[in-house]
């Protein structure tokens, strides 16, 4: 299956290059993050086997982002990725809402979490990061759809908490993360998507203590990635695209 899935990052990547070019934007200031959710551990080390072959080929030297959603499966998949991590090829991020009772769990295994919703959360992983003697990148998860599946803060409490987290020891807060609306208007998720820029840039403006390096906007997934390109983003995360069809959940 490896070229299988070399194949399928390609075209990927050619998505979000045509996109990035026909926005006015640097290619390279969009990176691809693996989503993983569901694959197991041989899969995702193919996965980004072929992503580092990718990235080595067009001159892209950082390391291979991947994002989990849950934590029970981080934790079974982290001794695989382990050394990869610690050679500073690989940076696992946590994607999507987290329970505060899984925090310990999750630290050891991630350089990232990207699921921030709300202060009380912030806190807490501060409060160990500190304890533990380092800093964990975040962002902040913003529902610009307000569907109510959907986890994030509101829109419009967004900035403020964005700022309480930035203030915050033991974070590091890089950006915003959302989940493009779930409909085929386009319009519409493109406006959630320009509407988590418009936070971004606030906040990036604000000049509140910490927010300097917020600049990154996660966005954009498999069906919605050119949108979300267009607007702005500088990580779309992909599963569907390069892994295929998830068993329903
Ligand atoms: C699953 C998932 C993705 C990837 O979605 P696809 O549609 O499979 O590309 C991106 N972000 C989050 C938070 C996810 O849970």
């Amino acid at each position: 299956m490896p070229s299988d899935l070399t194949d399928r990052i390609a075209r990927v990547r050619e998505r979000v290059d045509h996109a990035a070019t026909a926005a006015g934007r640097r290619p390279a200031d969009v990176r691809l993050m693996l989503a993983t959710k569901t694959q197991d551990a041989e899969t995702v080390l193919a996965a980004v086997a072929a992503a580092t072959e990718l990235a080595a080929v067009r001159g892209d030297d950082g390391p291979v982002l991947i994002g989990e959603n849950r934590v029970q499966e981080l934790v079974a998949k982290a001794p695989a990725l382990a050394d990869l991590v610690a050679a500073g090829r690989l940076d696992v991020h946590m994607i999507g809402s987290l329970q505060r009772n899984k925090i310990n769990q999750m630290l050891p295994t991630v350089t990232g979490l990207a699921g921030v919703d709300r202060l009380s959360l912030a806190q807490a992983v501060a409060q160990r990061c500190v304890r533990d003697g380092r800093t964990l990148d975040v962002m902040v998860q913003v529902n610009v759809s307000g569907e109510a599946s959907k986890s994030g803060a509101a829109p419009s409490d967004a900035a403020d908490l964005a700022s309480a987290v930035a203030a915050l020891d033991g974070l590091h807060l890089t950006g915003f993360m959302t989940i493009g609306a779930n409909t085929s208007d386009e319009a519409q998720v493109r406006a959630g998507f320009a509407r988590l820029r418009e936070i971004r840039d606030e906040v990036v403006a604000s000049g509140a203590p910490g927010t300097a390096d917020a600049r990154e906007l996660s966005m954009g997934m498999s069906t919605d990635l050119e949108l979300a390109v267009a607007e702005g983003a500088t990580i779309v995360r992909v599963g569907t695209a390069v892994f295929g069809e998830r068993p329903p959940a």
